[in-house]
């Protein structure tokens, strides 16, 4: 089979390739192993004309946006982080959902002088954020660990995903402001979608009825 027939899927380990996998069966897309145990970066599926690499959550839209991979799926917070327009976003998986908020401790005022300062690995989303409202923050770049900032007086605040809202009540903290609501996509590369019209639509189709009679 030739390179250029093979459709890949960029996906990333843990909780939403899980949710994602009754998605992909039910459009006959099964992986040939274990995707949590297996070390492989590309994993062969039951069938030979599709292919998942297995990357970080924050490199899926790098590889669907270069061609490196046809497809992906990711985190809307991944998304609008990586804030490309420059990918097709035909598909809402429903899965993975949360919110993206601001987070602090519970009553805290806001800072009277100076900069907030807020830490977080979603520096864009956070700094668009605030300043659609007009206000001037401080961004701290970090890259995990977030809830630990405001404890150790690294930052006021925080901006991350929130579920359950237990990892930011286990560290005193709790959720204060709306950012936007999350949920895992299909994204798809442009070209790809051009070159592989007719087997990415209907794998499109396929995902779309898994998703509406999940
Ligand atoms: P929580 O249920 O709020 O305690 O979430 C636990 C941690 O898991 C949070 O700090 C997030 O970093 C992460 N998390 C929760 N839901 C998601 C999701 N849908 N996608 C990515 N990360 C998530």
């Amino acid at each position: 089979m030739n390179v250029s027939d093979v459709l890949t899927i960029a996906v990333s380990k843990g909780r939403i390739f899980k949710e994602a996998l009754p998605l992909l069966a039910a459009a006959g897309i099964v992986p040939a192993e274990d995707p949590e145990t297996s070390r492989k970066l590309i994993l062969p599926t039951n069938r030979p004309d599709v292919q998942f690499v297995i990357i970080r959550a924050t490199d899926v839209p790098t590889y669907v946006e270069y061609g490196a991979a046809d497809l992906g799926i990711s985190g809307k917070d991944v998304l609008m982080e990586h804030g490309s327009d420059n990918l097709y976003e035909p598909l809402d998986l429903k899965i993975g959902r949360c919110k993206l908020m601001t987070a602090g401790r519970p009553g805290q005022q806001t800072v009277a002088s100076g900069r907030l300062r807020i830490a977080t690995k979603y520096v864009n989303c956070t700094r668009r954020f605030f300043a659609s409202q007009g206000r001037q923050v401080e961004v701290i770049k970090l890259y995990g660990s977030m809830e630990l900032a405001p404890l150790v007086g690294l930052a006021d605040q925080i901006v991350d995903v929130v579920d359950t809202g237990n990892t930011l009540r286990a560290n005193g903290l709790a959720p204060l402001e709306h950012i936007a609501d999350i949920s895992s996509r299909l994204i798809v590369n442009r070209a790809s979608m051009k070159m592989k019209h007719h087997v990415i639509k209907d794998f499109i189709r396929q995902l779309a009825d898994a998703v509406t009679q999940r």
